[in-house]
């Protein structure tokens, strides 16, 4: 398999818009990355670029340490799988995948033997006689990823492969790809605006907006390190929790302050503060929902702050339960146990863990501590 390099990659459309700057990678073998973004951060462009359908304007791009600008999309060793599968309709399972080989002129016995190995690690050997209109959404998607795996090649790219299956079936297909990848210890890239999809996949995630990478990191590091407002907003479903307040000063302990609360600080981040010069400056600080405790199901909270406040709205989801609430003039949510016994309009007292808090620079928006 291979290892591929973006160093300073930069796409210009023809038009003048810069869909992706200054954007630099150091993919290794095995590695499954995951780009990740809102609609029309460049996470596509950037992924094309590397397949050889879209020229790179500037910067360099090396598969296993040879430079592959120039080299065309056909001679990069790269297979894509489309969101739209493109299978040939009016051929069998088995010549869908075997087309491009045969194209390349590959000896029978041998296109049978990659198309029958391939058929076999993806559950499509009963299937291979069908044409794709005979093939469920899913069935089609293995199609399309076997068509990718008999050309054996360096690097698999997948552009939000999974986007035009149901719900179900997306959960389905995600675990499929995830054993694909360790079957076959390929090096994957793989696209998608779902956070979900990839933190359950990716063994490094880069997390992209406006054509700018905004973290490159493993999924765990980002959901408990984000790096900025962008990331931390992003990644997690409830949405961490932002609301803006003063560093200052309470007796002996610093706080955060807001206009009829506030939080008193650890110790280690009231340090961090000080030393960089916030006390007294707004800041926003960021928290996640599961971190907001209701006080009957209190895990062990050694820094915790209370919230008194009434609950707007109640979510049942099974195991869980939201909770939304106002923080003065921030909309808030807390993650607790079904158990809970509030209920919307009751007044209700949480704990904030605040050794679990995220503060950021309110003006660009970057961690602090
Ligand atoms: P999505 O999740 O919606 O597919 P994406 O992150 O993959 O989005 P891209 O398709 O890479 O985003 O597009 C990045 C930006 O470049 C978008 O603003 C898009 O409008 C713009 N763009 C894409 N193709 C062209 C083009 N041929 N000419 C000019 N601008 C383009």
């Amino acid at each position: 398999m291979a290892s591929l390099s973006l160093e300073n990659i930069c796409k210009i459309y023809p038009n003048g818009f810069e869909a992706v700057k200054d954007f630099n990678l150091e993919i290794n073998d095995k590695d499954f990355i995951i780009f990740v973004g809102p609609s029309g951060c460049g996470k596509s462009t950037t992924l094309r670029m590397i397949a050889g359908l879209e020229d790179i304007s500037k910067g360099t791009l090396k598969i296993d340490g040879k430079v592959v600008n120039d080299v065309e999309a056909k001679d990069r060793d790269i297979a894509m799988v489309f969101q739209s599968y493109a299978l040939y309709p009016h051929l069998t399972v088995y010549d869908n995948m075997a087309f491009g080989l045969k194209l390349k002129k590959v000896p029978k016995e041998e296109i049978d033997k990659k198309v029958r190995h391939a058929a076999k690690i993806l559950d499509l050997e009963k299937l291979l006689d069908r044409k794709p209109k005979a093939l469920s959404g899913g069935q089609r998607q293995r199609v399309a990823m076997g068509r990718a795996i008999v050309r054996q090649p360096k690097v698999f790219l997948m552009d939000e492969p999974l986007s035009n299956l149901d719900a179900k079936l997306r959960v389905q297909m995600r675990t499929e790809i995830a054993k694909l990848h360790e079957r076959l210890g390929a090096t994957m890239i793989y696209v998608t605006h779902d956070q979900t999809e990839a933190m359950t996949l990716g063994t490094k995630i880069v997390v992209m907006k406006d054509g700018v990478i905004q973290q490159v990191d493993t999924p765990q590091n980002l959901y408990n390190y984000p790096q900025n407002l962008f990331v931390a907003g992003f990644i997690g479903s409830p949405q961490m929790n932002f609301v803006d307040a003063v560093v200052a000063k309470d007796g002996e302990k610093v706080v955060l302050k807001m206009n009829e609360n506030k939080f008193v600080l650890p110790e280690a981040k009231a340090k961090e503060l000080v030393e960089q010069g916030y006390m007294n400056k707004t800041v926003t600080m960021g928290i996640r929902p599961e971190n907001i405790h209701d006080p009957k199901e209190l895990a062990e909270v050694k820094n915790g702050c209370e919230l008194n406040v009434k609950i707007n709205v109640y979510e049942l989801l099974g195991s869980e339960v939201y909770l939304y609430f106002d923080l003065e003039q921030f909309p808030m949510t807390a993650r607790v146990n079904a158990d809970t016994t509030a209920r919307m309009g009751d007044e209700v007292k949480f704990i904030m863990d605040m050794d679990k808090t995220h503060i950021f620079d309110k003006e660009t928006g970057i961690v602090i501590t």
